[in-house]
């Protein structure tokens, strides 16, 4: 049944940033949004023809000299899936269709022609033949060309043109395309792949935008322009809403608002067990302007700021004045608080530092994070000397993504020591005591903690790449999904491993701001959790209800179970006794 038939229907995903959106539906197919749709003047209609034609030639061009590539570096058999791609794209049946409808519709031609392969595939898709049925990617792939060769605007941010918020449906969505995200725009958003862990939806907390991901099949079963309410706390993504669910929905976002702005009441009292134990509760930050939401949320400063974004954000690295400006700023606004500047972490899903050559084949395993710096050094020293010279505004930690050992550790020192001696001699103040930690996310730092501890300040674990490395799968891929499981006793050791270190050790991974967690987290001992700022009263709450003995008993019960799921039920068990309000 389709969302023009104007039937309610539900698709199911995983629920990875909270919040209602209600909206327009747009989608985007593998990478090319679904065209605006306009309404044209017969004079427009020649003009419109010449441009389709033109982007097919251009397209079989394209086409054709990747089957020459791919022919002369693998062999005729790989080139062949072009030949089927140039087949489709002068295909009668589309393009007699297409000959139909477009005087019929009087609307822009991608627009039509979007509508036109959007049917066809759907209709494939039904098809018996297995063959068939699998070529509908290829089909994809062949409409997302033509569209890009009709409108070639490539770099525009996703729903810049929309006029009011949309819900936006993709098949997936790079951390890049989301950071660009106008929230005027995009009231929220769906895909069919992604992961609660990856940087997209990890960004879409951030700007506070409702977010479900996962969706099977969700570009082929969407329609352009249909009303859409996307409820990012359960999963479901509802087409065509009746009254009813529009009601409903209605009564639901106000609720949750009131539920919100209660906890929000309660932002100056510390985060702190029944039974006395303090955990500083800090902020993970992206952007700029979640700023100010640190202040409003009671944050006690910044447990991890993600530089990458600001470094990499407008595809020009700032130079040395520039971050130093930046984040005194920053220091200064939270002021007594401490900031602590993870620096770049490039690679991985997130935004390249340098685009390379030749694509990697595991990203995240290769030149990602504290591994692009060391080998930058010069770029690196100019962020380390910003983040110094921020320190002499007030309280400053710094932090190295993706230590693997002690090499690293003490290559950043030294780096660290040479940044000192530069700022001294050039007059410029910092901050002798600046706090110096590592962020654990790698087994083998784990298992080295007591080691690494004689070194550094602090560790702060990030669990969304310590579960990735520890039980290898894949923080981004949809189809692992099921497998990433922070209370894997594997995570869960070496996490209770890095805290037996005795060094002030902080959870920033997502996993910190799971209320379902927080009891297994206090327990296992960490001094701190940094979460997302809209998290942090809900996550105060929690805390606040807890009592530190039990959870410390129950993590000991835990450290002994011998799979996630009864992990992961003894602190479900708590959380529901200690704060049952928060679960409703
Ligand atoms: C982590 O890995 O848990 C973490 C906090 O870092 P990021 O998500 O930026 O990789
Ligand atoms: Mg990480």
């Amino acid at each position: 049944m389709s969302c023009k038939e104007g039937f309610e229907r539900r698709l199911k995903g995983m629920p990875v940033s909270p919040g209602i959106a209600m909206g327009v539906l747009r989608v985007e197919a593998r990478g090319c949004s679904s065209p605006i749709v306009r309404t044209i003047l017969p004079t427009e209609m020649e003009s419109e023809w010449a441009r389709f034609e033109s982007a097919l030639a251009r397209t079989e061009e394209e086409l054709s000299s990747l089957k020459a590539r791919v022919e002369h570096l693998s062999g005729a058999n790989e080139a062949a899936i072009f030949d089927a791609h140039l087949l489709f794209l002068r295909d009668k049946t589309i393009l007699n269709k297409l000959r139909k409808e477009f005087p019929k519709r009087m609307q822009n031609i991608d627009s039509v022609y979007y509508a036109v392969v959007q049917n066809f595939m759907e209709v494939m898709r039904h098809v018996d033949d297995p063959y068939l049925r699998s070529r509908v990617v290829d089909i994809g792939d062949v409409l997302q060309r033509v569209l890009k060769n009709m409108a070639p605007a490539q770099n525009a941010p996703l729903c810049g043109d929309c006029t009011e918020p949309c819900v936006l449906a993709a098949y997936d969505l790079t951390p890049s395309d989301t950071a660009d995200l106008d929230p005027r725009k995009v009231a929220g958003f769906v895909t069919e792949a992604g992961s609660a862990v990856s940087h997209t939806a990890i960004l879409a907390r951030s700007l506070g935008m409702p977010a479900v991901v996962a969706v099977p099949n969700l570009v082929i079963d969407s329609r352009v322009g249909c009303q859409a309410i996307l409820d990012g706390y359960n999963g479901y993504l509802i087409l065509n809403p009746t009254a009813e669910t529009l009601q409903h929905y209605r009564e639901l976002q106000a609720e949750k608002e009131r539920a919100y702005t209660a906890l929000i009441d309660m932002k100056d009292l510390p985060a702190e067990t029944t039974d006395g134990r303090r955990i500083r509760l800090a902020a993970n930050v992206e952007f700029a302007h979640e700023y100010t939401a640190i202040q409003r949320s009671g944050a006690e400063g910044v447990g991890l700021f993600r530089t990458e974004f600001f470094l990499l954000g407008d595809g020009s690295l700032p130079d040395e004045e520039a971050q130093y400006e930046h984040y005194r700023k920053l220091v200064e606004s939270c002021s007594p608080e401490e900031v602590i500047f993870r620096t770049l972490d490039s690679g991985g899903d997130k935004l390249p530092f340098e685009v390379l050559e030749e694509k990697e084949d595991n990203p995240f395993l290769g030149w990602r994070g504290i591994r692009v710096s060391l080998s930058r050094v010069e770029i690196f020293k100019e962020q380390l000397r910003a983040i110094l010279r921020a320190s002499a505004h007030g309280k400053v930690g710094v932090m190295f993504p993706m230590v693997s050992g002690i090499t690293e550790v003490k290559d950043v020192q030294a780096l660290l020591e040479d940044c000192r001696a530069e700022l001294r001699e050039r007059g410029q103040a910092y901050d002798e005591n600046m706090r110096v930690g590592i962020m654990i996310e790698v087994p083998s730092a784990a298992m080295m903690a007591d080691v690494l501890a004689r070194h550094v300040d602090f560790f702060s674990i990030g669990t969304n790449d310590l579960t990735q490395y520890t039980i290898a799968v894949d923080r981004v891929n949809f189809r692992v999904a099921s497998m990433f499981r922070p209370t894997h006793p594997g995570v869960v050791r070496l996490m209770r491993q890095t805290i037996s270190a005795g060094i002030p050790t902080a959870v920033c991974g997502e996993m910190g701001g799971d209320i379902n967690l927080v009891p297994l987290l206090v327990g296992l001992g960490v001094s701190e959790l940094s979460v997302g700022a809209h998290l942090l009263p809900v996550v105060r709450y929690a805390i606040r209800h807890l009592n530190y003995e039990e959870c410390r008993a129950m993590a000991e019960e835990a450290l002994q179970a011998e799979d996630s799921y009864t992990i992961r039920g003894l602190s479900v068990d708590m959380a529901h006794r200690c704060y049952p309000e928060l679960f409703n």
